[in-house]
């Protein structure tokens, strides 16, 4: 049935090469081509997990994963239903390249180089003669049936269907193509930065991370996790993530808002004071035993914003200070002014609405033969190897329906 014809995959990013490679598998007489803008391809592919490529996440029960993508969890069912980390790790697999995982479930290949996946990508493309033009930015598709002109910087080529994987973009103009198409775009917006905290010495002590919980006061969003003090404020796992989940309130506060971190995970103050029992009796400086295992330089930061003398001894403090102390480890305040992104946005929250995709093919309800995968999608997901996912399984998914109405 797809005899002649012809796949036009857009992008040659992660989406755009596993989405080529699986069509070329799937309709082996079909020709696909790759139109990519830049005159490289899988940029991202190479930069990503600082060189090491953290191509999925070892979370193998599909309703966890979903969890796991502040925009497009419910759409992500279906589409992990068909395509999940556990197809992700057999494909790679079947073509020789094993991918390892850390104690935190990110998955890696065990070379722990991202070229080792764009060399499987790329002798997947050549095995199955996928055409990769480079210097192609697509800046029309037209629909003419039965096929689509794409009109391109320089050229123009006819698909019998697309596959459209663009990635995310930070301005609404460049979606202008999709847009014309009439497809409705989220405006794109941030996920995956940190909190700046300028004017408080916490940036003082810089490198510290610990485990804790972090509450957005103007928001509904609290998570914990290992956070990160940085010379700019605050970074790690649980700053990312809270990124992720809040980032339609913060960019609406303009990143300006209160922080409070609960630096022992613990709210409940009575179980507070209890712990602190065995403190309270002992003819210690305050400054030189710390509860909680509190790193001793964050412990005396603590104590000295809660305006209490470090060469006090514990055995001294009075109900008012150790109410003090209670109140700064378990609701310590910080104000948040502006953000902080790693080169370019880490993901782009926002994308095509996705009331407009079939999720079971990941064809547009509004133009058909038009497929979308990956993060040109409103789909994003928290660090650790989910945005990646993402993108093999939306595009394995359009790989096996390209052709199937032709
Ligand atoms: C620094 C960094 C590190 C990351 N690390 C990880 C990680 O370790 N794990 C993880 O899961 N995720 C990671 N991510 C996120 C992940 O890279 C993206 O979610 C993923 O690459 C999205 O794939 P995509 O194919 O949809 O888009 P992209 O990879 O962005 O590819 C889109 C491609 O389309 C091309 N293009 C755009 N417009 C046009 C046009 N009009 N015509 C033709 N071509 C066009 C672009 O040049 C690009 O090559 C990281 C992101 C960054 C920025």
């Amino acid at each position: 049935m797809e005899n002649c014809k012809t796949i036009i995959v857009i992008g040659g990013g992660a989406s755009g090469f596993f989405a080529a490679i699986n069509s070329a598998i799937n309709f082996p007489n079909a020709k696909i081509i790759i139109l990519e803008k830049t005159n490289h391809f899988l940029s991202k592919v190479k930069i990503s997990g600082g060189g090491r490529c953290n191509v999925t996440n070892e979370t193998l029960d599909k309703n966890k994963l979903c969890e796991n993508f502040p925009r497009g969890k419910k759409e992500l069912k279906q589409v992990f239903f068909q395509f999940n980390t556990k197809d992700t790790i057999e494909w790679f697999a079947k073509r020789n390249v094993k991918l390892i995982t850390e104690k935190d479930f990110r998955m890696f290949p065990e070379s722990n180089t991202s070229s080792e996946i764009i060399n499987c990508f790329l002798n997947e493309a050549n095995k199955y003669n996928v055409e990769i033009k480079f210097n192609k930015e697509v800046l029309s598709i037209q629909k003419l049936e039965p096929n689509f002109l794409i009109k391109t910087n320089d050229s123009d080529f006819f698909g019998d269907a697309i596959i459209c994987c663009v990635g995310g973009f930070n301005n609404l103009g460049k979606y202008e193509f999709i847009k014309n198409l009439g497809h409705t775009i989220i405006s794109p917006i941030p996920s995956l930065f940190t909190f700046n905290v300028p004017n408080s010495d916490i940036t003082k002590l810089m490198g510290i991370s610990k485990d804790v919980t972090v509450k957005l006061l103007q928001t509904k969003y609290e998570e914990t996790g290992s956070i990160l003090i940085t010379h700019w404020g605050f970074s790690g796992p649980v700053i990312l993530k809270l990124s992720s989940f809040a980032a339609i309130d913060l960019f609406n506060l303009n990143y300006s808002t209160s922080i409070s971190i609960n630096w022992i995970n613990e709210k409940n103050e009575s179980r507070i004071l209890e712990q602190l029992n065995d403190f309270k009796n002992k003819k210690i400086k305050i400054g030189n035993l710390s509860p909680f295992q509190i790193p001793k330089r964050l412990w005396e930061y603590l104590v000295t914003k809660s305006e209490i003398d470090l060469m006090k001894n514990w055995n001294e403090l009075n109900k008012k200070e150790i109410h003090k102390i209670i109140k700064i480890l378990s609701n310590d305040i910080y104000v948040m002014n502006g953000k902080t992104t790693f080169k370019e946005e880490f993901v782009t929250a926002g994308g095509i609405d996705l009331k407009e995709i079939n999720f079971k093919t990941m064809e547009s309800k509004i133009v058909s033969n038009l497929f979308f995968c990956g993060e040109v999608l409103n789909i994003d997901g928290i660090t650790g190897g989910f945005n990646f996912q993402n993108a093999w399984s939306t595009s394995f998914i359009a790989a096996k329906n390209v052709l199937l109405n032709k």
